[in-house]
Parts: C-alpha cells; structure tokens; sequence
C-alpha cells in the first residue's frame, strides 16, 4: 500500500516516522494516520490483563518535518475496556509524554538544531512550531558551573546581554573546551564568581591567560593565589599594531589630502609583517611610503622587531631581544612605542610567561567568532541565559 503524501509504501513512511511501534494506517495528500499495535494492558484499577477495545480517538500529534513535506499527523488513540471491574482507560503511547501534542523526537529535534548557526525563529518555522515553544524547549538545555582546570583563559566580549555591553568567557585553551559565560566583567562579580569556588580548586589553578587588562589581573590575583598570569601574545602583538597606527596618523596630518588618503587606504602595508608580505608590487609600495617619513620608517622598524622579540622561542631570547628593543624605542623616541614600551615592562612577567608556556587566547578568539555570527544570525541574544546556553551549547556540539 502507497502512501500518498511522500510516495513510498507505508512501510517506509513509517520508518522515516520513527515513532516506536507506530505505523501508517491512513494517508491523503496533506495527512498521516497512525495508530499503535493492539496488545494487552493491565487494567489500571483491578490490574487484570486486557485487550478489548472500547473506542478510539484521533489526536493530533506535531512531529519531526520529514523530507521537506509539511503534513498533518494524527494518531489514532485506542482506549481499552476491562471487562473485569469495567474501566475504560487509554493505551500507553511510548512516544508522547503525558498529557503532550509534541513527539519526543520532535523535541529532540528543535534542541538539537540550537547548536546550529540558526535563529529560534528560523529553528521554530522549520519545526511548524511556535517560537516562544521553541525557546521553552530549548530552555532545558541548562549548563552548571563548571570545574577548574588547570589553566584557565578569561576573556571579555561584547555580548550585549541583560543590560550589559560586554561579557567574559572563561575557557580551557589546553583542552580547548569553553567553561562558562558570566554575566559582565565588573570585578566584584567576578571576585563574587570565583570565590564560590572552594579555596582547593582555586589553588589547583596553576596558569591563568587574558589580555592585559588590570581588572582581570587584580581579580585573578586575589582569586588564585597559585596562578601565573599569562599574558595573551595575540592582545600583545595588537598593541604593537595600535601604537604603528597612532604613528601614522600623527605623521599624515602634515600630509596632501591625495596622500593622507593613499597612507589610510595603504595601512594594511604598514601593519603586517613583513615576512607574510609576499607581493612584490606591495613591497615596493611600502619601501616608497617608508620613504616619505623617518618617523614612519622608525615606527616601522620598531614593530617589525617587537613582532620578532615576541616570536622569541625562549625568556633569554626574548630578554636580549628587549633589551635591544628598548634601545631603539629610547633612541627614536616616539610617545607611542615609549608607552607601548612602558606598558611591556609593567607587564614583563605574564609575557615571559607567555614566551614560556606558549599558552593563548586563540582558542577563546575562534569562540568569540562564533558568537559574533550567532549574534549577527539571531538579531541579538538579549536574555543572558539563553545567550550563556547556546554559547556552551554550540562550543559543545562544534568540538564534537
Ligand atoms: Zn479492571
């Protein structure tokens, strides 16, 4: 026998329905019928054993979509008699909760499509559901706090959630697992996060990575007193970045319109480094605007060194490196590498650490990627939980 809504025998479609002991017992172009196999129930009240039928009663059931059809599922609800003490009562279905409309695996099915790039609202139209469903259903995904590792990375992103503009991330770059979203990164809630840690897992906590941001350090110091704080080399090298920037808008200024407009538009030349500067024509674009300035042309060469200081593969390396940095930054002279400069000798152990270690932030980067996309795809994530959810939720499936 045919079913008529996907053109396969209804053996088949009951396959694909995937509704335990249920089968295809009806099918028109717009609906399915199903019903459960007859057998014997105990009777709720005297418990003897039974199989005679009193009457049954079509229910409508919301299913998983199947094969891009959008069709009506009804199940045809048997209700047994007893013909012992005379009670009717309804079969058990394996596949609905009590008192449900939605099967079981369409449930599992709009959870399961949260950890895709996907708006509850796209999740919700595809499920023929309704959105604030959807969402409810998703609710039960809830994840606890969880335990310390070892090394332990925290980062800030903007999240824009329950009335705040940015959030932390706290991750395991070694195992590279995402651990927990909090809610913003004032330092008393962060101290008030960690101290409800026990003191034991805080001590067991040997390295913590972040960017060089004084708030995360003080917090962390206060809250893993084992901890070597690691600088995150990608927040350092940035720095770098940013001072050859102020470079170059401080020295455009006493430059034509045409120029100042050539240098913005040609900033990328200055900015990466110059081993990864692999066309020819770029290099002879940036050798001439090095010519245009000395500034630029110290600038230049500071940032090429710092990036090389950085890429040292030892703390002797990096220390004579430094030392020769430092030089050249007092010779030249230029406020934005003395501050860049200033800003490295505040923070000399965590980056010795990172040299050291060889722990980052990457991990957390790709992390805040994917929200960032998420954001963008869902037109905001306003409530936090949901927001801490699907972001633990995604980093779960995604390292899967
Ligand atoms: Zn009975």
């Amino acid at each position: 026998e045919r079913s008529y809504l996907f053109m396969l025998d209804t053996q088949s479609t009951t396959f694909f329905l995937n509704l335990e002991e249920a089968y295809v017992i009806d099918s028109t172009d717009t609906t399915l019928t199903i019903e459960l196999p007859r057998k014997k129930h105990p009777c709720p009240v005297c418990g003897q054993r039974t199989d005679k039928i009193h009457d049954y009663r079509l229910q409508k059931v919301k299913h998983i979509p199947l094969l891009h059809k959008s069709y009506e599922l009804f199940f045809r609800k048997r209700r047994y008699y007893c013909p012992h003490c005379a009670k009717r009562f309804a079969e058990t279905v394996p596949f609905l909760g009590k008192f449900q409309r939605m099967s079981h695996l369409l449930k599992q099915f709009v959870i399961s499509q949260f950890s895709n790039m996907k708006s509850a609202t796209e999740i919700a139209r595809q499920a023929r559901i309704s959105v604030t469903t959807a969402l409810r259903l998703f609710d039960h995904v809830s994840y606890p706090k969880p335990l310390l590792p070892e090394v332990l990375a925290i980062d800030e992103f903007k999240g824009n959630a329950a009335k705040e503009k940015f959030q932390c991330i706290l991750a395991n770059p070694k195992a590279k697992t995402t651990l927990d979203i909090l809610k913003n990164r004032k330092s008393e809630d962060l101290y008030e996060y960690f101290t409800e840690f026990s003191l034991e897992q805080r001590q067991n906590v040997q390295h913590v990575v972040m960017d060089l941001s004084n708030l995360f350090r003080s917090v962390v110091k206060t809250s893993f007193p084992n901890a070597q704080i690691v600088a995150d080399k990608f927040h350092v090298c940035r720095l770098a970045n940013w001072a050859m920037e102020a470079v170059r808008k401080d020295v455009q200024k006493e430059f034509s319109d045409y120029r100042r407009k050539y240098f913005k538009k040609s900033r990328f030349l200055l900015l990466k480094r110059h081993k990864n500067l692999t066309n020819d024509e770029h290099k002879e674009q940036l050798a001439l605007m090095l010519q245009v300035s000395e500034k630029l042309c110290y600038a230049y060469s500071l940032k090429e060194l710092f990036y090389e200081m950085m890429d040292s593969a030892d703390s002797q390396t990096y220390a004579l490196r430094f030392k020769r940095w430092q030089e050249d930054v007092l010779q030249h002279n230029l406020p934005q590498f003395i501050r860049l400069m200033n800003t490295m000798i505040e923070w000399k152990h965590e980056i010795v650490a990172a040299i050291e270690t060889g722990y980052s932030n990457g991990y957390i980067e790709g992390c805040n990627n994917r929200t960032k996309v998420l954001k963008r795809t869902c037109y905001g994530l306003r409530n936090f939980e949901r927001m801490r959810n699907r972001i633990l939720y995604l980093a779960v499936t995604k390292n899967r």
